[in-house]
């Protein structure tokens, strides 16, 4: 069930929230609700122990996963190795993964699935200073 709620929307912007991260309900995805075409955003919760049900495989889109918090172990295909908040996975289309909390506390994480290889310019060579009256 989705516990995403939309909180501010315009032409240009989508603001959406999940609410405490720490309170993730299993996994929530945001795609839909932002209305995002470059890439699906997930936050996943696993308790103490857990794992995912499944292994999975992407045919097209790279995942990037971000530990928020907990640690635990990560599956790629036939490797395993050690994640703790602050790890950075990146798993590449094509091979199967996985991933278990193994810390008392619960591990928190985020999930960027976007198509392999789409990143062209990013950073400075995307971005430009512009010119904008500071309302904050
Ligand atoms: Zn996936």
């Amino acid at each position: 069930m989705s516990n995403v709620k939309v909180l501010n929307k315009g032409e240009k912007y989508s603001h959406v929230s999940v609410g405490s991260i720490k309170n993730v309900d299993g996994k929530q995805f945001v795609k839909e609700s932002t209305e995002a075409t470059s890439c699906e955003i997930s936050f996943g919760t696993l308790p103490s122990g857990a794992e995912v049900p499944f292994f999975h495989s992407h045919k097209h889109n790279e995942e990037n996963y971000i530990i928020l918090s907990g640690a635990g172990r990560f599956q790629v295909n036939d490797d395993v190795f050690d994640i703790a908040e602050g790890s950075v996975v990146r798993v590449a289309p094509g091979c199967d993964r996985n991933l278990k909390c193994t810390s008392s506390e619960p591990m928190t994480y985020i999930c960027i699935q976007a198509k392999d290889g789409s990143l062209e310019g990013y950073t400075m060579t995307d971005a430009e200073i512009t010119e904008r009256k500071n309302l904050l």
